[in-house]
């Protein structure tokens, strides 16, 4: 892909969650080439790519990117795989509480099925992924998945309702995640479904991707989930399955609720605070307990179980 057609529109942005075009610097780098600026709106707080590629440009990027990464390859390599297998079991862990039976499993970005092998094998539940990669389709094919290549596709298949949804690493991608959220809600979701969400914590991941569109911390995690029609029943910032120490992730189980009156949106304060104090926590986890701050990948699968082992 030359550079032209990957530079991101020189436009700016308004804030993914308030609409407000108010937004100062905040993080400004190269991504292998590409420039990849990311602002905070003065507003909300909320930290979000822009300018950005348009739909056609991230599109075309992830063409590129996937026929880079599968080229000559049968599947998911094992690396990859131990870290999705670990992934599956803290989400696992993490949704147990909340869930005491689900009857139909939808995985949006399933990539190579663990996650959905994994609540089938928990709760002997019907599982459907949508995943646009196609040898990490096949792959989770091959486990006996349902698996579609798109939301349109599942869509023509009439498969919803489904009760529990499921999001991992995924929604940091969305252009437009409250948008996003409501349709999930209204056309995807049972009334008493649960909503499953995983995404990269700003205040420990250096994840300031070119594809990564917008950048999460709890607060205004929340703050998405309130205003696309849900209400969070847990939210857990941790490092499984790459980290005994550092909160790289967040995970969150929400459930559809009712728009209240009087919905405020919370602006989030002193985020560039936050974000230089738990990057300097996280150079220094590194350097005082390497072992424990970071888990290789191929031994991620055997780490996720443990929390402090
Ligand atoms: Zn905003």
């Amino acid at each position: 892909m030359s550079r032209s057609e990957s530079s991101p529109n020189a436009s700016p942005i308004p804030c993914p969650l308030c609409g407000s075009r108010k937004s100062a610097l905040f993080d400004q780098r190269s991504f292998r080439g590409i420039p990849v600026t990311n602002r905070l709106c003065q507003d909300c707080g909320l930290v979000y790519q822009s300018p950005r590629m348009s739909e056609a440009q991230l599109n075309a990027f992830y063409e590129s990117e996937y026929r880079q990464l599968y080229q000559g390859s049968q599947g998911p390599d094992r690396k990859d795989l131990a870290v999705q297998e670990g992934r599956a079991a803290a989400l696992l862990e993490f949704t147990r509480p909340y869930i005491k039976e689900i009857k139909r499993h939808l995985d949006i970005g399933c990539s190579a099925g663990l996650l959905l092998q994994s609540f089938r094998g928990a709760f002997a539940c019907q599982s459907v992924g949508i995943e646009p990669g196609t040898a990490y389709r096949d792959y989770a094919r091959q486990l006996g998945l349902q698996v579609y290549a798109s939301l349109d596709e599942l869509h023509a298949a009439q498969e919803a309702p489904f009760d529990l949804v499921s999001l991992a690493h995924v929604l940091e991608h969305l252009p437009d995640p409250v948008d996003y959220l409501h349709r999930l809600r209204t056309d995807l979701l049972a009334k008493h479904g649960r909503l499953l969400l995983e995404v990269p914590n700003l205040y420990a991941h250096d994840s300031f991707e070119v594809a990564h569109l917008v950048s999460y911390s709890e607060h205004s995690l929340q703050q998405v989930l309130r205003k696309a029609g849900f209400e969070t029943l847990a939210l857990q910032a941790h490092g499984r399955p790459r980290s005994h120490l550092i909160p790289l992730y967040l995970t969150a189980i929400a459930i559809p609720a009712e728009p209240q009156d009087g919905y405020h949106l919370e602006p989030e304060k002193r985020v560039v605070w936050k974000r230089r104090a738990g990057m300097l926590r996280r150079w220094l986890l590194t350097r005082l307990q390497p072992d424990r701050a970071w888990i290789p990948a191929e031994k991620a699968a055997a780490g996720a179980g443990e929390r402090s082992a």
